[in-house]
């Protein structure tokens, strides 16, 4: 019989009244995972409830030291069973072993401490003022919690994209209900259990699975108990929120999609802009927000950078999570196969050159039902081709020559989306100058993916609202009180 993945509410878990299940199946080979119960409307009242609860409980008045505490207590358990994470992480995502086991579940756990240190020493605001009658006033800022959270999240990174809002949310004494991806249940779950050993009063952490539209996800964002809402996912998504919030007036993070680009100079490091490069595209099999999706090279550099590229996307062969010659996971699902595949079809039919890839591997036949898909580079498209202007979210790239530097920044910025970039340049003048211009959240120099957690994350134009990270996790989960004092 299947395990079954079950709804945390209040400390405990729970089915779903409804009795509706869904299927968590594998993206290595399509089998069942696990039967999930979906929440309906009453499982989201109980949550919001429960939340709400908690607010009035002990977590209301506990102090941010003993708050802290309970932040290290998790991220420590998180490490104690760093296997079942490990173990549930790979089995949603068909992610590789060695990259769940060396980014998702660390930083996972790492969120936690991060935040804690964070609340702990965080200051506010004091001013001191003159008054009409000649005396003084003081005033002095206090941080007070907004509420209840509502945490959206994505699958491509699950536990750490989730506790990234999580950690901060209930550091700053909020309470959380979070809605998983349907495709991705089973780490947040998991954490439920953990916040039960170390002690975490019950309701402030709560889970409700389920889709959507007219499920859980749009339960949760609609609901009048809910004080802010923080999600992570696609734009189109991200804009149905968005409406539903203005009604309820409620505190929005939004981050979303992208379409990154990344440039490279010929008086670049050459091999670091290779290796930066292949992983900026092929990681996490494409599916990382911050990936890069359009590579613009100098025209001197662009026959052996697009030759050399190739090459490392024909080697980056796919294979099953616990394979440590296989260096890429499939998609999440089949049927987000079909959407990048659809990319590959139109790139072949708008003309493209095919570097690499372009299809679906041929895999040993007890991998042949997953949702693979090949690393794919493609040249010679038009910049106005929808394989070039939209999130395609797969391991593939179109490498595009450049002749200026002023038509290398207009091309990366013509998009809708800001979400980052990264420039590959020995100039280090040259470096700042375009990072000045660059319409993007985070810029990378010579690098991708290098995360220091005290700075400020986001999206410009359609990549988001807002900034997320150290202080601005803060700004953003708490109410600014000014008190002001007359002497
Ligand atoms: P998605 O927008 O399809 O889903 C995200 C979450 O929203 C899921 O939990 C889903 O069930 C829920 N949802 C869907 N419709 C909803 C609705 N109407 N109301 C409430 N909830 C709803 O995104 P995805 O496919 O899970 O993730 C991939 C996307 O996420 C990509 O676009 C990627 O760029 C983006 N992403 C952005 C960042 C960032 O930091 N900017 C990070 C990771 C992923």
């Amino acid at each position: 019989m299947a395990i079954e993945t079950l709804n945390f509410i209040g400390g405990e878990f729970v089915p779903a009244a409804s009795g509706r299940l869904f299927d968590n199946r594998s993206p290595v080979d399509n089998s069942l995972i696990s039967r999930v119960h979906e929440a309906g409307q009453a499982e989201v009242d109980a949550a919001v409830a429960a939340a709400r609860a908690a607010l009035h409980g002990p977590w209301g008045s506990m102090s941010v030291q003993n708050r802290a505490d309970m932040l290290y207590a998790v991220a420590e358990e998180i490490n104690l069973r760093f296997d079942d994470f490990l173990q549930a992480e790979v089995a949603d995502t068909g992610k590789p072993r060695s990259l769940a086991s060396h980014l998702d579940i660390p930083r996972g756990a790492a969120n936690f401490k991060v935040f804690a240190d964070t609340v702990k020493s965080a200051g506010a605001e004091f001013f001191e003022m003159s008054t009409p009658d000649g005396g003084t006033a003081l005033n002095y800022v206090l941080r007070r919690p907004k509420g209840v959270i509502a945490v959206v999240c994505p699958w491509n990174l699950p536990l750490l994209l989730m506790t990234w809002k999580v950690a901060p949310a209930i550091a700053c004494g909020n309470t959380v209900v979070v809605k998983p991806s349907e495709e991705t249940p089973s780490t947040a779950t998991l954490l439920g259990e953990v916040m039960n050993k170390v002690g975490v009063p019950a309701g402030v952490y709560n889970v409700v699975h389920g889709f959507g539209p007219d499920s859980a996800g749009e339960f949760l964002t609609k609901h009048a108990g809910v004080n802010a809402i923080t999600f992570t996912g696609e734009t189109g998504t991200g804009a149905k929120i968005l409406e539903t919030a203005a009604s309820g007036i409620k505190a929005t993070s939004m981050e979303l999609g992208g379409k990154n680009p990344s440039i490279v100079f010929a008086d670049c490091d050459l091999e670091n802009a290779l290796e930066v490069t292949s992983r900026a595209v092929f990681a996490n099999c494409g599916q990382v927000c911050l990936g890069t999706e359009r590579v613009y090279v100098e025209r001197p550099l662009f026959d052996e950078f697009v030759q050399r590229f190739g090459e490392i996307a024909r080697t980056t062969k796919p294979g099953h999570p616990d394979d440590a010659n296989g260096k890429m996971g499939p998609l999440i699902s089949l049927g987000h196969r079909e959407k990048v595949l659809s990319y590959y079809t139109r790139a072949k039919e708008e003309g493209a050159m095919i570097v690499a890839g372009g299809g679906i591997p041929v895999m040993p036949a007890e991998l042949a039902e997953g949702a693979w898909i090949e690393p794919t580079v493609w040249t010679g498209l038009p910049e106005s081709s929808a394989v070039v202007r939209e999130e395609i979210f797969g391991p593939c790239c179109h490498i595009a020559p450049f002749d200026t530097e002023e038509e290398v920044v207009a091309l990366a910025n013509d998009t809708r989306y800001g979400l980052a970039a990264a420039v590959h340049t020995r100039n280090l003048q040259r470096a700042h100058r375009i990072a000045a211009q660059l319409e993007v959240g985070t810029c990378w120099i010579n690098a991708w993916f290098l995360r220091d957690l005290r700075t400020p994350f986001g999206g410009a134009k359609m990549s988001g609202i807002g900034r997320e990270g150290g202080l601005h996790s803060l700004e953003f989960y708490t109410e600014l009180r000014n008190v002001c004092v007359k002497l």
